[in-house]
């Protein structure tokens, strides 16, 4: 494993639907850095073979969580490669506050830390009206959502007239309850950066491109 300098370290956070994939890309690009998603990680070093994909593969042939270190393991490989020579936005990792552990461990080896963990706070009522709202036409499976996309009629698909329902995966109730474990464990990982000091709470109930220039502004204070 390379042991050259490590770059910034920056740890995106916020909800399911809160727009993180989308600041993400927008972030990485204006600050030059590379953007890790962690479930993209797995799927590379296990398409590429390379030692460690090998092992993560084992577990999640045998249905196992691949294990922290594993994770890390791969991610400080990431570290190394030449497109994240000026640092990395991570993205969906740490999940929880053992992982943020592990993390600030296996970067003060290396004698670094996270810079900043930035984080896209939304409220719940919110979140749930984005992630569900969702209906779906009978005869097609044609897609509307409540918010972002109605159908001319209501109930109804303006394509051929069917009638319109959602399924129980969109219904509120599951979203909510669903949503509510996520929430879970991001709040802890947010008590885990404000404890730290790196903690920069965005509004992110507004536009995207508010959110960015917030995101943008908290990240060049440095
Ligand atoms: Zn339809």
């Amino acid at each position: 494993m390379s042991e050259q300098k490590i770059g910034r370290v920056v740890v995106l956070l916020g909800a399911p639907g809160a727009g993180k994939g989308t600041q993400a890309a927008i972030l990485s690009e204006r600050l030059g850095l590379a953007h890790v998603a962690t479930g993209d990680l797995f799927r590379a070093a296990v398409r590429d073979k390379t030692p460690l994909g090998v092992i993560a593969k084992g577990y999640m042939d045998r249905g196992e969580l691949v294990p922290d270190q594993v994770t890390i393991d791969m991610l400080l490989e990431r570290l190394g490669s030449p497109d994240a020579a000026g640092g990395i936005l991570l993205d969906g990792f740490p999940r929880n506050t053992v992982q943020a552990e592990v993390l600030d461990m296996a970067l003060a080896d290396r004698g670094a830390s996270v810079e900043a963990a930035p984080y896209i706070e939304v409220p719940e009522a919110e979140l749930v009206a984005r992630l569900g709202g969702r209906w779906i036409c009978r005869a097609a499976g044609h897609p509307y959502h409540e918010v972002t996309k109605p159908p001319v009629k209501p109930g109804v698909c303006d394509i051929d007239g069917s009638e319109l329902y959602q399924r129980d995966d969109d219904k509120p109730a599951t979203v909510q309850a669903r949503l509510r474990q996520q929430l879970g464990a991001l709040e802890q990982v947010v008590g885990y950066y404000r404890n730290a000091g790196v903690l920069k709470t965005v509004d992110g109930s507004r536009g995207i491109d508010q959110v960015s220039s917030d995101l943008l502004s908290v990240l060049s204070a440095r």
